[in-house]
């Protein structure tokens, strides 16, 4: 596997219902092998732009390019990862991370391939069981070997843990990260936890809502990201978290409410304020 490159060039994108513009202007380079994360408040434009990102929807303006090549529909180079698994149920743990080598016409690596990625997700144990016997982060475990098995360039995450428990989500980022860095797999991640962003991403774009626009770019340096309780680590988040707060107005002026059509719910919303931990 070999990481992506990305550039977004001047993209704005205003949904066909949206009241007002999603998106305006975004610049933004990825480099093959790094792990990018886009974070701001609910409404702000970040699974809108992870959209486009991915080809799933056309930007009203501006482009995508991958590796040069101008993104105009999804590909099996790129793979998207949401809250939600969605896996089939009524299918064992390795008929699902088989289905994207089944998808992309490479059933013929299935035999390989899927002991492989389910070792690397650590569920080679649970290959025959069915996906509802599972908690909901080893479901997601699934969802990433299957992600993982057509060895894509880059892989895009749209809040894909915020519905785990602290220590399994804590044990996912660190995998999913290592996994990355392992493959160089490009990684693009929402999300509004910041000490995700912290234990992930080498790079924190800030956006601010009403239209999203990139506010700032802060660079997250840290030689250890398994340890929490570094010195290093609590400078980063501290950093991030002034730029977050500053894109998002809080303590600063009044903001504008998302549209009541906002795709996350109030919960998710309250829980923007980066929290102590
Ligand atoms: P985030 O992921 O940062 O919470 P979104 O990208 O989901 O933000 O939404 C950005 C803005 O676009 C919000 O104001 C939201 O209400 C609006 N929006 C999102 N999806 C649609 C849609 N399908 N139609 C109209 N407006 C939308
Ligand atoms: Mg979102």
């Amino acid at each position: 596997m070999n990481g992506a490159h990305l550039a977004v060039e001047k993209v704005s994108h205003t949904y066909r219902r949206g009241r007002q513009q999603a998106l305006s202007e975004i610049d933004i380079e990825v480099n093959p092998g790094e792990a990018l994360a886009l974070v701001g408040r609910s409404g702000c434009g970040k699974s809108t732009l992870l959209h486009i990102m991915s080809g799933l929807i056309a930007p009203t303006d501006g482009k995508v390019w991958i590796d040069g090549m101008k993104v105009e529909e999804p590909s099996p180079s790129w793979v998207v990862m949401f809250q939600q698994p969605s896996l089939y149920p009524w299918m064992t743990v390795a008929q699902n991370v088989a289905l994207g080598l089944r998808f992309t016409g490479r059933s013929g690596e299935i035999a390989s391939r899927v002991p492989e990625m389910l070792k690397l997700v650590e569920l080679s144990d649970y290959a025959d069981r069915n996906v509802q016997d599972l908690s909901g982060g080893q479901q997601q475990r699934v969802a990433l070997a299957r992600s993982l098995a057509p060895s894509p360039e880059i892989l895009f995450l749209d809040e894909p843990f915020s519905a785990l428990d602290a220590f399994t989500r804590g044990s996912l980022q660190r995998d999913v990260r290592r996994i990355a860095k392992e493959f160089g797999i490009t990684l693009v991640l929402v999300t509004h936890d910041l000490a995700e962003a912290v234990t992930m991403a080498e790079r924190a774009v800030v956006l601010s809502a009403n239209p999203g626009r990139i506010r700032d770019i802060v660079p997250i340096e840290l030689e250890n990201r398994d340890d929490l309780r570094t010195p290093e680590y609590a400078k980063a988040r501290g950093r991030l978290a002034a730029a977050y707060e500053n894109a998002a107005g809080l303590g600063l002026a009044p903001v504008a409410e998302p549209d009541a059509g906002d795709a996350d719910s109030p919960r998710q919303h309250s829980s923007a304020l980066p929290a102590a931990r």
